[in-house]
């Protein structure tokens, strides 16, 4: 079993967005009230949350997520860090240190910012995550997921997408289904399309139908997954730009929204 939820499907403000009284931001659609970035990722034994913005705590109840077993930070915009103090309330609650996967530059960054929050001990009242170091290209296993980071471009900075599979019994190799998980992302380098190619599932970044310059808009997105060919995609990351049902009725049905709360399962 591999599954993923959409703790959060939308962009940097949210949806509804503050001081906006747009038609998306003002609907009675469940699925156009988006939080910010953030998922889920479930093995048969493995808990891992991707990300911790702005409404990790409201994120962690909403999902009546219990136990982790790890968090990943994908990278260093405050959408996708800014909660990360509330990952104190699992270390008290598994009493001990939680692993934290990331790259060197985000590590950095997280060091940066957030100093305190890296400790090999437990400490009470405070979050103590001890630092794993992601590598672009290197597969490394969180119990029986296993991961593979790829570089992506996010314009101001780098990124990484992840291919995610059950670990097998060789830790070289992946077994079953395919996810991929690609977001805020502007630009794919060609290594990584070829390594993210032909996934049962992929999540991709897609802001909107207007350019931008660190997202992808829908054009991109549409010809990025015309290259990735995944069997289903859902886009996610979305602005008050988009109205669920309008977009969603323009796409073919291979592609769907993601909205807050979906779970997607993989055999
Ligand atoms: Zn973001
Ligand atoms: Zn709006
Ligand atoms: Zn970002």
């Amino acid at each position: 079993m591999l599954s993923l939820e959409f703790l959060g499907s939308g962009t940097s403000t949210g949806v509804p967005t503050i001081g906006c009284a747009c038609a998306v931001c003002t609907s009675s659609d469940p699925r156009n009230k988006r939080l910010r970035p953030s998922v889920l990722l479930r093995g048969g034994e493995t808990t891992v949350v991707v990300d911790t913005g702005p409404d990790f705590r409201e994120q962690m109840l909403r999902a009546q997520v219990t136990q982790l077993d790890a968090v990943l930070i994908t990278h260093y915009h405050a959408d996708h860090v800014v909660g990360i103090d509330d990952l104190r309330r699992f270390n008290h609650l598994q009493k001990r240190v939680l692993d934290c996967w990331a790259t060197e530059a985000t590590q950095a960054r997280l060091r940066q910012c957030f100093g305190y929050v890296f400790s090999e001990t437990l400490r009470p009242g405070l979050p103590n995550l001890k630092a794993q170091t992601i590598t672009p290209g290197e597969p490394f296993a969180i119990g029986d997921l296993r991961l593979e980071p790829y570089e992506i471009d996010h314009h101001v900075m780098a990124n990484v997408a992840l291919k995610i599979t059950r670990a097998g019994s060789d830790p070289a190799r992946s077994e079953g289904p395919v996810l991929v998980y690609c977001m805020d992302v502007k630009r794919i380098p060609e290594a990584s399309y070829a390594a993210l190619a032909g996934a049962d599932i992929l999540i991709l970044d897609m802001l909107r139908e207007q350019p931008h310059p660190t997202h992808m808009n829908l054009e991109e997105s549409l010809a990025a997954v015309e290259r990735l060919k995944p069997k289903r995609t859902w886009f996610a990351h979305m602005g008050h730009e988009v109205d669920h049902a309008t977009l969603e009725a323009k796409l073919p049905p291979s592609i769907r929204l993601s909205y807050d709360g979906l779970i997607v399962r993989l055999p």
